[in-house]
């Protein structure tokens, strides 16, 4: 049998499909549909299982999952409500009952379906108290006629919206192309297949349009989301190698007492995930290919000292090093703290945020090439900031930076620097960027020891809630230990935020008369900001009142109770980033979430429900963001996407972390010339925008 391959399909235009006159050819076209390889690629968004086909008089309120009826419309209707929310209903029956289907927003259902018409219709069906029977925002699909259901096999596939094109005539299409490719070429050998449990690409093909089983499906899914992993690593493998053919990188003397002599100058013993990062960093910096890595560990994990070990090592072979931190704070705290880890070593070390005005020694530095670490923000990729001799740019927080500021930060520069990028914000979106972007990954995956895990405790907007906060916090000051309140951020607005905050701060100042309660906020200057960071360290305050500046970063061990307030505003990894603020130090910690005054989990937002109880209920970042996407995911009605031609089709990476992994590692260990020839060959053609934007933070 003739094999095919994609560039084969893809030169055969929709032409020769019989059937397909001029105007439904203009309507595939219009939506990007020109070959065979494209509408084979075009999946169904859904299957209806033939054998959940229900009577409608069977329908019971214990159905809690999918079925489908089969009838005809025999009403329709719209109706707009004060809101100016859009309902459409349609009144369906077969031969034993009837029932009512709503859509809500603009689906205009009302026009693409009108009484007499043969429909079938899947969802959840809610059954009411009185018997009535009611489905919101079902999958609806009108069949001309029911004989092609029984063309079909057991599951039919439906597919998005072709203006123009019925479900049908895109069914017979692909019927068609899939004839005419009786066998795919696949780059993956039988025994591999067998090897990595994967199922042959001809099946896979037809499977995802017309499959027996639902098992059949997903198998073919896999296969396919497969494929799509293994274009996008045999492109950014390309794109990797000609970025370091390219560029010249700074071979830094690294030797295995670098990281000996590190690990004993510090203050305590590195975990042994801490030293395993280390070693993958100081292998790349003694290479001339320039670093790219992405360092993730969860908040408190210890990336700080792990930069620092980096920075160490260009020190020691006479390099600059340099450390970007989102926020001034933020900075100053890598200043102070970086200037007590790396004491030993004798390093110059300096300050350069927007309000630091004796610049003179810091730009002689930078000029003129003299080995030190220089730390700041945004100031740092200024246009006459002009690093002579930099070995190493750190970025900290990278989520909080555009790709253009970090491009910046390393451009114009003869000799690539090494780039060591630091995150919290966990895989799944860590595992996309490092490839989709070009970054190697390292992680922490473990917390210093004696960690105490944090009690968490979500409150109400009661005054008896208050009252519990004001309980706690005795508790703690009793305990001579420090508090952090968070204060809403309130839409975009600066001023209402530090607003709210002075509100807040008035309170506690009222309630704790006897203890030193400051409040920090982005309009403060920042010598005072620097000397509340101080006093706080120093544990000269008692209750730090602040805005979300302190979100990322901050380090005070002594520091046991973390209040939220208005909670229920905050994104999951927000939350979690500002839990991590506490449970640093020896104490048993708290962090309390507290609702905005007034309101409860009743009457909060659903977004804002369910990441409450996710907060509550869990402590790793890694399960926080997967439960997050979750929540964000969840609007998005259709199984695969289709949008955008350089975006994958099948495979999602927020949920096919196992087929990520099964591919990653097929492409280590069984890829050759030859077949990844053929991987690229594909690529290129299903997805010519790949690799063309860096990444998409
Ligand atoms: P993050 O990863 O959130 O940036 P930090 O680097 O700020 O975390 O580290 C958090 C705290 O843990 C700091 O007080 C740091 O001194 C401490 N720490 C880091 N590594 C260790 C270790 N191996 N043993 C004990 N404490 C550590
Ligand atoms: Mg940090």
């Amino acid at each position: 049998m003739v094999e095919r391959n994609i560039k084969y399909l893809d030169n055969i235009s929709l032409d020769e499909i019989k059937g397909f006159g001029e105007k439904r050819l203009s309507s595939f076209k219009k939506y990007g549909i020109n070959n065979i390889s494209n509408l084979l690629r075009f999946f169904p968004r859904k299957h209806i299982d033939r054998s959940q086909i229900s009577k409608i008089s069977s329908i019971t309120s214990e159905i809690s999952k999918e079925i489908t009826i089969l009838g005809e419309v025999t009403d329709v209707s719209v109706f707009t409500t004060k809101t100016r929310l859009r309902i459409a209903t349609l009144i369906i029956k077969d031969d034993t009952g009837l029932i009512r289907a709503k859509w809500f927003g603009p689906q205009y259902i009302e026009t693409r379906f009108k009484k007499d018409d043969s429909v079938a219709i899947s969802g959840i069906p809610d059954v009411k108290k009185t018997g009535s029977i009611e489905f919101k925002n079902a999958t609806i699909e009108k069949f001309s006629d029911l004989e092609e259901l029984n063309e079909t096999g057991s599951l039919i596939p439906i597919y998005p919206k072709i203006e123009g094109l019925s479900s049908t005539i895109i069914r017979k299409g692909i019927k068609e192309a899939l004839r005419r490719t009786p066998k795919m070429e696949d780059f993956v050998t039988n025994k591999e297949l067998s090897e990595y449990k994967i199922t042959d690409r001809t099946s896979s093909y037809k499977n995802i349009h017309f499959p027996e089983t639902i098992k059949d499906y997903e198998e073919a899914r896999n296969r396919l989301a497969f494929d799509e992993f293994l274009y996008l690593q045999s492109i950014f493998k390309e794109i990797k190698e000609t970025y370091s053919k390219k560029q010249t990188g700074i071979k830094h003397s690294i030797n295995k007492d670098t990281l000996n002599y590190f690990g004993e100058k510090i203050p305590f013993d590195l975990t042994k995930s801490q030293k395993k990062v280390i070693n993958e960093i100081f292998k790349d910096m003694s290479n001339e290919f320039p670093m790219k890595r992405l360092l993730q560990g969860d908040v408190g994990s210890g990336k700080t000292i792990v930069a620092a070990a980096a920075v160490y090592a260009t020190i020691n072979s006479l390099h600059q090093a340099v450390l970007m931190a989102p926020t001034e704070v933020l900075a100053e705290q890598h200043f102070t703290s970086l200037s007590q880890i790396l004491i030993f070593n004798d390093i110059e070390i300096h300050l350069l945020t927007s309000s630091v005005t004796d610049r003179d020694k810091i730009m002689q530095t930078i000029n003129e090439g003299i080995p030190a670490l220089i730390i700041g923000t945004h100031a740092l990729i200024q246009d006459n900031v002009k690093f002579k001799n930099l070995g190493l740019a750190i970025i900290d927080e990278q989520q909080r930076f555009g790709v253009e500021q970090r491009k910046k930060l390393t451009s114009d520069l003869k000799d690539t620097p090494h780039q060591l990028v630091m995150t919290a914000t966990p895989i799944p979106r860590t595992a996309a960027l490092a490839i989709y972007g070009d970054l190697d990954l390292s992680v922490i995956d473990e917390l210093p020891p004696g960690r105490k895990s944090i009690n968490s405790i979500l409150l109400e907007g009661r005054t008896e809630d208050t009252e519990e906060i004001y309980k706690t916090c005795e508790k703690h000051l009793e305990n001579n230990s420090q508090i952090f309140v968070v204060c809403p951020f309130i839409e975009e607005s600066e001023k209402l935020d530090i607003k709210a905050a002075e509100n807040v701060y008035k309170q506690y100042k009222e309630k704790f008369k006897n203890y030193r309660v400051e409040i920090l906020h982005g309009k403060i200057s920042s010598d005072e900001k620097e000397e509340i960071m101080k006093n706080m360290n120093t544990n000269n305050i008692d209750i730090l009142i602040s805005t979300v500046v302190i979100e990322v970063g901050i380090d005070i061990p002594n520091a046991s109770l973390m209040i939220i307030e208005s909670a229920e505003r905050f994104g999951l990894n927000q939350l979690h980033q500002l839990r991590g603020r506490v449970g640093r130090g020896e104490k048993k910690s708290d962090c309390i979430f507290h609702i905005t005054d007034g309101k409860d989990m009743e009457t909060i937002t659903e977004v804002g429900n369910k990441r409450l109880k996710a907060i509550v209920e869990n402590n790793d970042g890694f399960k926080l963001s997967e439960i997050d996407l979750q929540i964000r995911g969840e609007g998005k009605v259709t199984g695969t996407s289709q949008s955008g031609m350089s975006d994958l089709k099948i495979a999602d990476i927020r949920y096919d972390y196992d087929i990520l992994q099964l591919s990653k590692k097929y492409f280590e260990n069984n890829i050759t010339s030859k077949n990844n020839a053929l991987i690229q060959e594909e690529a290129k053609i299903l997805f010519p925008n790949f690799g063309k934007v860096e990444d998409s933070t």
